[in-house]
């Protein structure tokens, strides 16, 4: 019919991104419904960009996780992790021991470590820093990875300040980065379905703004396979797009693919099984090309499992993420085989691709053989 465009082919959109046509999010959300062999196409294109924008080396930091407590106030849907304060299995570290972790992840050379935790209704902004500077003076020249937007609104909230304030003070505390998650899907009615407890769509990003603003650099994230739409998808890559041209504060785009055995949501049957493969491959390279303005895109082994991550490398993906040295999370969400993966182990999924292998600082920086 005259004056109706032609639909797009793949193909053809695919030449035009790698031309340095720009998304759209209906792109975007096309190129996530893909099938068959366009899958392929999306990949290579995807992984031509990484060659590009990322280089050849596949890269990881060596980190650890120190997760404060399990005591939470929320229940999220999608998290296996939280325990009520009087369940046997609950635990809270005290500060001392959160010094002990530190020295202990200098010591294994780490050079971030990351903490976690749940909302716990003892925690108030205060303890969100002392936690920073009990890291800080365990491992004096470790990376403090910390927190994420919920629990700063959580620790701000409990001690009257705004959230900048409560991010000025961890930043002197010693905060080096903030987590980026707590993101889930940045669409408030996944948000009231998954997780309906948490920080809305704007309070995150307002708060991620906040920090980019105050200097202190994010990673992004998206939580996806837990009954979200592709709309939904391609709608949050554009919300993390956006800020990232304002700000310029992420360091990465990490995906995370819902795992899900033991979880609220699947074991209510309101949730399916996670994503499939196809999905995490396409969650993978359509973030390549749809975050133009993002540098590094994370193939995140412990929710990919080790041969889905090795193919995530071959589709836009160049970061392995952390050894990731005492992760609990996800192994309580029913995730297995979560806990660290050696360097050695990594080289060879790496030589197996033909690329190198480099290790990396939290922020991508070359790391000092020690
Ligand atoms: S995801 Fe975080 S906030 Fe939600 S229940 Fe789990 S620990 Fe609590």
């Amino acid at each position: 019919m005259a004056g109706t465009p032609e639909p797009r082919t793949i193909g053809a959109l695919l030449d035009d991104c790698e031309g340095g046509h720009r998304l759209t999010e209906a792109e975007g959300a096309l190129l996530l419904r893909a099938r068959g062999r366009e899958v392929h196409a999306i990949a290579g294109a995807a992984d031509r960009a990484r060659h590009e924008r990322a280089g050849d080396a596949v890269t990881y930091v060596r980190n650890q996780n120190i997760n404060v407590t399990n005591v939470c106030i929320n229940r999220c849907g999608f998290c296996g992790f939280s325990r009520r304060a009087e369940d046997p299995d609950a635990f809270r570290l005290a500060i001392p021991d959160v010094v002990l972790k530190a020295r202990q992840a200098a010591e294994r050379r780490a050079t971030e470590i990351c903490t976690v935790s749940g909302l716990s209704p003892e925690f108030d902004g205060d303890t969100y820093c002392a936690i920073i500077r009990a890291c800080r003076e365990g491992a004096p020249d470790v990376h403090i990875h910390a927190s994420n937007p919920m629990e700063v609104a959580y620790g701000a909230g409990r001690s009257g300040r705004t959230t900048e304030e409560q991010l000025g003070l961890m930043r002197e505390a010693g905060l080096g980065s903030l987590c980026g998650t707590a993101a889930e899907i940045l669409v408030d009615e996944v948000r009231d379905r998954i997780c309906p407890g948490k920080c809305s769509s704007a309070e995150w990003v307002r708060i991620i703004t906040e920090a980019h603003g105050l200097g202190i650099p994010t990673t992004a994230t998206i939580m996806y396979g837990s009954g979200e739409s592709v709309d939904d998808r391609a709608r949050h890559l554009a919300v993390l797009r956006g800020i990232q041209d304002e700000t310029g504060g992420f360091t990465e785009f990490v995906p995370l693919s819902f795992v899900y055995p033991r979880t609220p949501l699947y074991l209510a049957g309101r949730a399916p099984p996670g994503a499939t493969g196809v999905e995490d491959l396409l969650m993978i390279a359509v973030a390549r090309l749809f975050l133009d303005n993002v540098d590094h895109i994370q193939a995140s082994w412990v929710k990919l499992g080790l041969k889905m991550t090795a193919l995530s490398l071959l589709a836009g993906a160049d970061d392995l993420g952390g050894t990731v040295f005492e992760e609990r999370i996800s192994a309580e969400a029913g995730g297995t085989g979560t806990d660290y993966l050696a360097p050695e182990e990594m080289a060879r999924l790496a030589a197996d691709l033909g690329r190198p292998l480099r290790q990396r600082t939290t922020l991508y920086g070359p790391v000092d053989p020690r």
